[in-house]
C-alpha cells in the first residue's frame, strides 16, 4: 500500500464517523457561540470562569505593552522574564511548597516530572486509569520495569511495591497517580498511597490537573484537600483548566525543583510561557489567594446539578468533584444524546471509547462558577427532555 494512502483511509473513516472539531466563535464563558448559535456551555474545563475574566485580560494587556509578546528564547538562556519568576514564587507560596517550576502545559509538566527522575533501570508503578500524558511520559523515560495497578486498588499497589522492592538495587521507585480521574471525577486515595510510599521508600507523583483550583482550601488542590503538604514528592498541576490560561507546573521540595530546572529537557529545549499568558496567570493566582468565592460557587453549582440529575433518575457515577458524568452506556446513543442536546441549545460532548471503556459511554457535564442557577436549569430541562425521549430515564417527573 502507498505510504500516504493508508493515512487517507483512516481519515476517510474518521470523516464517515462524523469526526469534526467544533469551532468556538466566542470567548469562553457560561455560553459559547458554536456554528453561529449561542449554546449553554457544559463542557469546558474553565471551572472558575477565569478564562475570560476582566482582571486577567487587563493584566495580559498591560504586560504586553511593557514586555511585548514572545520571550525570544528558552528559559535557560535569555527567555526567563521576571514575570516567570513571580508566577513560580506565587504558585509555590499558594501551594505551600518549597519550590515551583512552570512549563507550557500539564502534558509537558508530566513529561518533565517523569523523564527527569526516571531512567531505564528505575521502576514506575502507575494507576491503570492515569492520563495519556503520564502514559507517554513513562514511555519516554524508557523505564524497563513498569507496573500498572487496578484503578485505586491499594492491595495491588502494595503487592507491586513488594515486587519492586525485590527488583530494586539503587533504582528509584515512583508511584504515579492522577489526583482527580478526569472521566469519572473520582479522587485518588492519596493518604493511603503516601503511607505505602513511605513504608516502601518510594517517591510519589500526583497529576492534579482537575484538582487545581477545585479541591482544597481556595482551590489549592488535592494535596491540600487531604492535608498532605510536603508529603507528595512531585505535585503536578495544569494552568490550562481552572487557572484559565495555559501551562503546567510542578511543586515540591526545593532541591527537586532545582534539579528539574537544570535537567528537564522540556524546560531546556522548549520555550517558556509567553508574556500575556504569564501575566494573566499571576492574576489568577492572586484572585485565588484572595478569595474562595469562585471555588464555593463552582461546588454549589455542581451540587445543584447533581441533585437535579439524580432526582430525574440519571446515573451520575461516583464522582467526588464537579465533574458530572451522565452515564448512557451505548456509544451511539451517547453521540445522539449530545446532538439532541445541541438542538436544544446545550453544548455537552459525548465521551466514548477509547477515552472510557466500551459500554461506558457518557455525557461529561462540566459545571462552572460562571453558570447562574437559571443557566443550569436550562441545561437540566434539556437533559430531562432528551433523557426521556431516548429512554435513558423512565420518567422526568419534575420537568
Ligand atoms: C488536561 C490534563 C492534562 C494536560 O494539561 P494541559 O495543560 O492541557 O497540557 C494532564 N493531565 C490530566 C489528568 C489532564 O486532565
Amino acid at each position: 500500500m502507498n505510504q500516504i494512502t493508508k493515512f487517507y483511509q483512516d481519515l476517510d473513516k474518521a470523516v464517515r464517523q462524523g469526526k469534526k472539531i467544533p469551532t468556538m466563535q466566542s470567548g469562553q464563558g457560561a455560553y459559547l457561540k458554536v456554528n453561529g448559535k449561542k449554546r449553554l456551555n457544559l463542557c469546558s474545563n474553565n471551572y472558575l470562569g477565569l478564562a475570560g475574566d476582566e482582571p486577567l485580560k487587563k493584566a495580559a494587556i498591560s504586560a504586553v505593552k511593557k514586555y511585548g509578546v514572545g520571550t525570544g528564547s528558552v528559559r535557560a538562556l535569555s527567555g526567563t522574564n521576571i514575570l516567570h519568576l513571580e508566577l513560580e514564587e506565587r504558585l509555590a507560596k499558594f501551594k505551600k511548597a518549597e519550590g515551583c517550576i512552570v512549563l507550557t502545559g500539564g502534558y509537558m509538566a508530566n513529561l518533565a516530572a517523569i523523564q527527569t527522575f526516571i531512567g531505564k533501570e528505575d521502576i514506575v508503578i502507575s494507576d491503570e486509569l492515569n492520563h495519556a500524558s503520564i502514559i507517554d511520559a513513562v514511555r519516554l523515560s524508557q523505564v524497563k520495569n513498569k507496573f500498572i495497578y487496578k484503578h485505586k486498588d491499594m492491595g495491588e499497589l502494595e503487592k507491586r511495591l513488594q515486587e519492586a522492592d525485590k527488583l530494586r538495587q539503587n533504582s528509584t521507585v515512583l508511584i504515579i497517580t492522577d489526583g482527580v480521574f478526569s472521566m469519572d471525577g473520582d479522587l485518588a486515595p492519596l493518604p493511603e498511597i503516601v503511607k505505602l510510599a513511605k513504608k516502601y521508600q518510594a517517591l510519589t507523583m500526583v497529576d492534579d490537573a482537575h484538582g487545581e483550583g477545585v479541591l482544597g482550601h481556595h482551590g489549592r488542590g488535592i494535596v491540600d484537600h487531604f492535608k498532605l503538604e510536603g508529603q507528595v514528592d512531585l505535585d503536578v498541576g495544569t494552568l490550562s483548566k481552572a487557572f484559565g490560561v495555559m501551562g503546567g507546573f510542578i511543586t515540591g521540595k526545593k532541591e527537586l525543583i532545582e534539579y528539574l530546572r537544570l535537567k528537564a529537557r522540556q524546560f531546556l529545549f522548549s520555550n517558556g510561557l509567553s508574556i500575556p499568558d504569564t501575566a494573566a496567570l499571576i492574576e489568577s493566582v492572586k484572585i485565588l489567594e484572595k478569595s474562595d468565592t469562585r471555588v464555593k460557587k463552582l461546588w454549589a453549582n455542581a451540587k445543584y446539578l447533581k441533585e437535579k440529575f439524580s432526582e430525574l433518575g440519571f446515573d451520575c457515577g461516583y464522582s467526588g468533584t464537579p465533574i458530572t458524568p451522565v452515564m448512557i452506556g451505548d456509544e451511539e446513543k451517547a453521540a445522539l444524546f449530545s446532538s439532541r442536546l445541541l438542538e436544544l441549545g446545550v453544548f455537552a460532548t459525548p465521551i466514548k471509547f477509547p477515552m472510557v471503556a466500551k459500554g461506558l459511554a457518557r455525557i461529561r457535564v462540566m459545571p462552572s462558577a460562571s453558570h447562574s442557577k437559571k443557566d443550569l436549569d436550562l441545561g437540566i430541562k434539556a437533559f430531562a427532555k432528551v433523557g426521556k425521549d431516548l429512554g435513558v430515564i423512565i420518567q422526568a417527573y419534575r420537568y
